[in-house]
């Protein structure tokens, strides 16, 4: 089948890496950016900077207006009840850093803080961390072979100790959607707060907070086709209103003196500092390009593609896929190959996938792993990328066993 992707001629710089003999699989890392997004940043920095919530000139109003006006937007795309409830972070590791100090004063010693075996180390380590600095339990969910966090497990593990519960929505790794509403309800149960890693999972299927009704959600613009160095952190109004603030410095106070201030209410007591100006207008114009999007196109298309990845991978001897992914990836290991001989002999031909732990070292050693290779798509990748990946990868394994 040909599978030709129609948003493939809108990312210069994919043309560019395949003109270059580059075949790109490693979205879930970062995505390529529409000309839309390249557009909108050129015109911002082209237009005149400024910077923002400071000054009363002409160039300051504007790009205040401007960096408001992507707040309101994903607020909307977030389907959240109002833009008070996004703050812009530097992107998902950050968001939950600041989830992590922020909400460190709720959390007492002898509780539990509850995650997956599944998590990315942005969404493990601040939690560990948290853990050891006030004396809580930090509980892992096992998984199920699939890949899915067991649920029977979840039962048993969140309890009246749970104080917090923080979850990927979709594994970087596994490719599986969690089952977040069964385990949202179980940590509601139990008056527990919930953070949920969008980081992956809001590329693949637009987020509703109302629907999700998750305390905080994270998500980073680079894997969104929108511009590096900016993530949103979504919070609950009631639930924002509890965190404490945490970076300190530029914009983010009511009044100062030299031994003490007030801060600024969320969102903008969490912006301390100078933010990523141009990179919030230009995930602006991603999002309008996001909301452009035909979303049953675009599911129809990712869904063939990932049919094509599984069915090939499936069908060479030896390579044993990590789980059984859903979407958007494929991780796999190949009996009696080395990852990072493999890495070398697919990068030789240009095959740009990623080889390693996935910063889920936790998961690697839990699956009795090294490392693994993984193929990730973008709605940009077409059939011919993936014939360009199996012809690499026959050929190195043919040299390889
Ligand atoms: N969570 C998941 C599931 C991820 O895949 C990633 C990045 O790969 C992150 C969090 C961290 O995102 P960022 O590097 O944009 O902070």
């Amino acid at each position: 089948m040909a599978l030709n992707s129609p948003w493939r001629a809108e990312f210069p710089g994919l043309l560019a890496l395949e003109a270059e003999g580059q075949t790109y699989l490693d979205s879930a890392a970062t995505a390529q950016k529409p000309q839309v997004v390249l557009d909108a940043l050129l015109a911002y920095l082209a237009g005149g900077v400024a910077n923002v919530h400071r000054a009363q000139h002409l160039p300051g109003e504007r790009a205040t207006r401007a960096f408001e006006a992507t707040r309101s937007k994903a607020a909307q795309w977030l389907n959240a009840l109002g833009s008070d409830e996004i703050v812009f972070t530097r992107g998902s590791t950050e968001s939950l850093n600041l989830l992590a100090y922020g909400l460190e004063h709720l959390l007492q010693p002898g509780g539990q803080i509850v995650i997956s075996a599944a998590e990315h180390h942005a969404n493990l380590l601040p939690w560990q961390q948290l853990a050891k600095r006030r004396g809580l339990e930090l509980v892992v969910l096992p998984l199920d072979a699939a890949g899915g966090i067991d649920l029977g497990e979840a039962a048993r593990l969140i309890g009246p100790r749970t104080r917090l519960l923080a979850v990927s929505q979709l594994s970087n790794v596994l490719g599986r959607w969690q089952p977040l509403t069964e385990l949202l309800a179980l940590a509601k149960a139990h008056s527990a707060l919930t953070v949920i890693d969008g980081a992956q999972g809001a590329v693949h299927a637009r987020p509703d907070m109302q629907a999700l009704g998750c305390d905080f959600y994270v998500c980073s613009a680079h894997k969104l086709y929108g511009p590096d160095g900016v993530g949103l952190l979504y919070a609950r109004g009631e639930a924002l209103a509890k965190l404490q603030h945490w970076q300190f410095g530029g914009e983010m106070l009511q009044d100062a003196d030299y031994h003490d201030a007030r801060f600024r209410p969320a969102p903008l007591g969490f912006e301390a500092g100078t933010p990523a100006v141009s990179a919030v207008i230009a995930l602006g114009a991603a999002l309008d390009w996001l909301n452009g999007l035909d979303q049953a196109a675009v599911a129809a298309h990712e869904a063939a593609l990932h049919g094509e990845l599984l069915a090939g991978l499936q069908a060479r001897a030896g390579v044993r896929l990590l789980g059984e992914p859903q979407l958007a990836l494929a991780c796999f290991q190949v009996e009696g190959v080395h990852n990072a001989d493999l890495a070398h002999l697919l990068s030789e031909q240009g095959i740009a996938v990623r080889t390693g732990h996935h910063c889920a070292m936790p998961l690697m050693k839990r699956l009795g792993l090294a490392g693994a290779t993984r193929v990730s798509l973008g709605l940009y990748n077409d059939g011919a990328d993936l014939q360009r990946f199996f012809v690499a990868l026959d050929k190195a394994l043919e040299l390889l066993r």
